[in-house]
């Protein structure tokens, strides 16, 4: 076994030298055989059919020849220069032209050898030609061994320009794969894997992802290095959830008490929807179950879910536990606050609000009475977690809006176990509740949340209209201005939304003010009061002005972003979207989400000039199709690739060379069923059998995952 050929450092391969080596670890991060190695193909060129010269009929596809030269001729001079050769076989001939490199082209050119030719015919004086064929001198071998699939590599300009175009860097492979011995690729599936796909080694997969030996043996090799890259991943999740956090112990909520049935029976406001009750009751199974809970609840802007965080906080609070909520933004943790204790005045429980605005003498209170267990429920932005706020014996975490944490943040709050609230009291981690209204398409979702149980709340209160969506370009402006003016005589309230992109903050800051300023023209006091909200205000005044059009006083909201999340005022019926080219479609959706809350027909306009990329129109017409948060979801990874959504990108989880978790969700699943009935029944892996896997794991992953195999 050649121990360190993987690990041979780049320059030492025939080919590649000092100069190249260089580029190749600057452009495509290539330092060893093995970076090479593993520097897949993204596609392939089918040449496994040969045509014969009387059959071409066609421009349209490349094909594959094979002839002989019969006659070279060079014609014209400088650059009309060309070289032309006839290329003839047993059912006719044809031209193949040269324009360029013609001093490298003309001495291969030997009449009377025979050349496997690949090329795209054109029709010249209605006779087909080939230009720059690609040229294969045929060595009597059988014509079998000349069928192949061509890999195509990704490559840069700078690559390129050393040589090393995508048939430069195959040159390479092909210097490479000859000194690959079995041993270097050392299986990582177990046999009873291998045997149940009839997947081909791991060797034989790379060799043939290189140079497939035919389109079945690349379709295998495909397949399996799919689903290696996917069981992998799924494995990593599934140890998480199953061995690490479902052994993780939790605090047990054992009793339904006090708190949670005198607010179900006398508080609640309303009768909560079946999606509702199935998932208090899966949080409430959770709870008492022993463990530690780490849950998602997926719920579609207006679903209701704070009602669920509400009656999950009490039966923390009835088991004598304190509660923390999260929420992303100061307005949005306020409205919460003031809901919240709206809510459940009278109920006897302590609430208290804390943000980077609650002043010195409130904050003292509020950590003494955390501390001294007072105070049942703290709501407030991240600052809770990150400002080693100490509670007494904090039950129960809850993240609203999660789209706004990150995955990064999540896993900073798992790692913390009983975070910095450092208290002997403290024996286990919080339960977590994670909320999102970002619907995430459930192949996703068992990708990113893999080690995450989820709920879903996939129904909305009974009564809500669908909001009524339109797309309007510039010109409408007027018309748009007497809609909202009938609407504002009915009582209702509207939302401007401007859009707020940090490259070009000053840019933003003006549309807005500007839009502000032609809305009081044509709507001005005392007639109509406007709020304005944005990034730049004070906390207190955004405040100020967010109250004033919850309490009704303004009828209008100009706003950026900021109250894009949560923000709950029934009354408003009208979203005007400016800009709307500017936003992602599932920001599109939580703006829209802004109305629609109450009994009234609600309307979302989306303002945009005539300059729409392709893109852009595909978003406005699916806002303007669907109010479906899911279908929504899917439409917007189509769009963008699964690596920008939810800060996926920066946790790496995506990182597939080949596997794509949305044309390839059945592999998906399926390696997810796999990896689990492994782990279910081995879960560190000891078993012989499953060797392979546990090695591989060990060397590729991170070792934190797996510090509990010895
Ligand atoms: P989201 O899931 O977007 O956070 P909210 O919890 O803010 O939604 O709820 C949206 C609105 O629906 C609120 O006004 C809330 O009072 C109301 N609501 C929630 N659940 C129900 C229900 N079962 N029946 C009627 N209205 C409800
Ligand atoms: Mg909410």
């Amino acid at each position: 076994m050649n121990h360190d050929l993987l690990h041979t450092p780049i320059e030492y391969l025939k080919g590649v030298g000092p100069a190249r080596a260089e580029l190749l670890k600057k452009e495509l991060s290539v330092f060893t055989f093995k970076d090479l190695l593993f520097h897949f193909p993204f596609r392939y060129i089918d040449r496994t059919k040969f045509h014969t010269i009387r059959d071409i009929n066609s421009e349209a596809f490349h094909i594959q020849l094979k002839g002989k030269i019969t006659h070279i001729q060079t014609v014209g001079e400088g650059r009309k220069k060309r070289l032309t050769a006839t290329l003839q076989d047993e059912t006719g001939s044809i031209e193949l032209v040269w324009f360029k490199g013609i001093k490298w082209v003309k001495p291969q050119l030997v009449p009377g050898k025979t050349f496997i030719v690949y090329g795209k015919p054109t029709l010249f004086n209605n006779r087909y030609n080939i230009a720059h064929p690609e040229l294969e001198e045929w060595n009597n071998q059988p014509i079998e061994q000349h069928k192949k699939f061509q890999a195509v590599y990704h490559t840069t300009e700078k690559l390129s320009a050393k040589g090393l175009h995508s048939k430069g860097i195959a040159k390479l492979i092909g210097n490479l794969l000859p000194q690959l011995k079995y041993n270097d690729i050392p299986e990582n599936l177990s046999s009873p894997i291998l045997s149940q796909f009839k997947f081909p080694s791991r060797y034989e997969t790379i060799l043939n992802l290189h140079q497939p030996q035919c389109a079945e043996k690349l379709k295998q090799a495909r397949m399996r290095y799919k689903f290696e890259e996917l069981f992998f991943l799924q494995l990593q999740l599934i140890r998480q959830k199953l061995v690490v956090t479902e052994k993780m112990p939790g605090f047990v909520f054992e009793h339904v008490g006090e708190y949670f049935n005198r607010f179900y029976k006398e508080f609640l406001p309303f009768e909560l929807t079946g999606a509702q009750k199935r998932v208090i009751k899966e949080i409430r199974h959770d709870v008492k179950s022993g463990k530690h809970m780490n849950r998602l609840i997926q719920g579609d802007v207006g679903s209701g879910k704070t009602i669920v965080a509400l009656l999950s906080a009490l039966l923390a609070i009835d088991n004598g536990y304190q509660v923390a909520l999260m929420a992303p933004t100061e307005i949005l943790a306020t409205q919460h606050f003031e809901g919240l204790k709206q809510l459940t005045e009278g109920l006897g429980i302590n609430i208290a609000l804390l943000t980077g605005s609650t002043k010195t003498a409130q904050r003292k209170q509020i950590d003494e009475q955390l501390q001294s267990g007072e105070l049942n429920l703290l709501i407030g932005t991240h600052a809770l977690i990150e400002d080693k706020v100490k509670f007494k014996n904090l039950g129960l975490a809850i993240i609203d809006e999660q789209h706004r944490f990150g995955v990064a943040q999540r896993a900073k709050l798992w790692a913390k176990k009983s975070p910095d609230i450092k208290n002997p009291q403290q024996k286990h981690s919080p339960h977590i509740l994670v909320m999102t209204a970002t619907p995430i398409p459930r192949t996703l979702a068992m990708t990113v949340y893999g080690d995450l149980d989820v709920s879903v709340i996939d129904e909305l209160p009974p009564g809500r209209k669908p909001v009524k969506t339109v797309h309007y370009f510039d010109n409408k402006r007027l018309a748009v201005f007497g809609f909202i003016e009938k609407e504002i005589a009915k009582g209702r309230q509207v939302y401007i939304v401007y859009p707020l992109i940090e490259e070009s903050e000053k840019l933003d800051y003006k549309d807005l003010t500007d839009g502000y300023e032609s809305i009081t023209r044509r709507f001005p006091p005392p007639k109509y009061q406007v709020s304005i909200v944005h990034g730049k205000q004070k906390p207190e005044e955004k405040d100020f002005e967010m109250q004033r059009f919850v309490k009704g006083e303004t009828q209008i909201m100009v706003a950026t972003t900021v109250i894009e999340v949560g923000v709950n005022v029934p009354n408003a019926s009208i979203m005007i979207i400016e800009s709307a080219q500017r936003f992602g479609l599932s920001q599109l959706h939580q703006l829209r989400g802004r109305v629609g809350r109450g009994a009234e027909q609600s309307y979302c306009i989306l303002m945009t000039d005539y300059k729409l990329t392709e893109d852009a129109k595909i978003r406005m017409e699916t806002m303007c199709r669907t109010t479906d948060g899911f279908e929504i979801a899917e439409v917007d990874l189509k769009l963008r690739g699964p690596g920008d959504i939810q800060g996926t990108a920066q946790s790496g989880m995506l990182a597939f060379k080949i596997a794509d978790i949305i044309k390839d969700a059945k592999i998906l699943q399926t390696a997810r069923s796999i990896a689990k009935s492994v782990l279910e029944s081995d879960p560190d892996l000891l078993s012989p059998v499953n060797a392979p896997i546990r090695t591989f794991m060990q060397k590729h992953h991170q070792k934190s995952f797996w510090s509990k195999i010895s």
